[in-house]
């Protein structure tokens, strides 16, 4: 499967703006763009079809939501349903950022819910996992995230198509502080998060879920993230708000 490149750029871009940043993208990735990779856009809601404009008739770009309700529709002031983000030309969605998680307060049972509600609804969902600081140095890096995945998936079927799930390892501390976790830690959390989706979803699926690293990824650590076992692709933030950066991250 293709390595996923993902840039959320949560709260962030006018219109306008997002139309400038994605057409830039385009061109830029215009016959660069490595055979073995994908690339997604992952706008605030308002800035959806201005991107999709911009992608519209180009392969290897898609769109994503950054959360969604579990429901298909219904009386949820400030909410979005799964099947308007598709509407929207989305393909994928986030549940569980840690955004969603620690600044709005969401738990684990209601990321899971989104998650099933998600994949059920027909979207493909990147379900982010990972730790606090003061966790990882309580050696509580495995319990937190395993926690995370079994609530996160309970509800997903064993027999779930690969290409539908992917699980995005951002370890709190590393998102939007500049700080990367090193390759050591990177490589022991994602083949930590690979066993676990082998004995959740057994040997034929568990290896296909691609594992995306997150936190402070830029275009000067891309390469060598990339080239870590069991990473199989990118949740980057701050460095995908400009096309310059993200697209060097990307042909990294
Ligand atoms: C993120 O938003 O998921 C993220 C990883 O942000 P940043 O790249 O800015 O750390």
């Amino acid at each position: 499967m293709k390595k996923l490149m993902a840039a959320n750029w949560k709260m962030y871009k006018m219109r306008a703006e997002a139309t400038a940043t994605a057409s830039d993208l385009v061109a830029r990735l215009d016959g660069r763009l490595p055979e073995d990779r994908e690339v997604l856009v992952i706008p605030p809601f308002t800035a959806l079809w201005a991107v999709g404009g911009a992608f519209a008739g180009k392969t290897g770009l898609s769109l994503g939501g950054q959360d969604l309700y579990p429901a298909k529709e219904g009386a949820f002031t400030g909410e979005i349903a799964p099947d308007m983000l598709r509407d929207a030309g989305c393909r994928y969605v986030l549940t569980g950022h840690s955004e969603r998680r620690h600044v709005l307060g969401e738990d684990d049972a209601f990321v899971g819910k989104k998650t099933a509600f998600g994949l059920a609804a027909g979207l493909s969902v990147i379900l982010c996992v990972g730790e606090k600081v003061e966790e990882r140095k309580a050696g509580q890096l495995e319990a937190v995230v395993t926690r995370q995945l079994a609530a996160g998936l309970a509800d997903v079927p064993s027999e779930v198509s690969p290409e539908a799930l992917a699980v995005a390892y951002e370890p709190v501390w590393a998102i939007g502080t500049g700080l990367t976790a090193g390759p050591k830690e990177v490589e022991e959390a994602h083949a930590m998060i690979r066993a676990w989706l082998i004995e959740r979803f057994g040997p034929q699926t568990g290896p296909s879920v691609r594992i995306l690293y997150g936190g402070s990824v830029k275009p000067g650590n891309a390469e060598l993230l990339l080239g870590i076992d069991n990473v199989d692709g990118v949740l980057v933030g701050g460095a995908s708000l400009e096309a310059e950066s993200f697209a060097a991250i990307v042909t990294a």
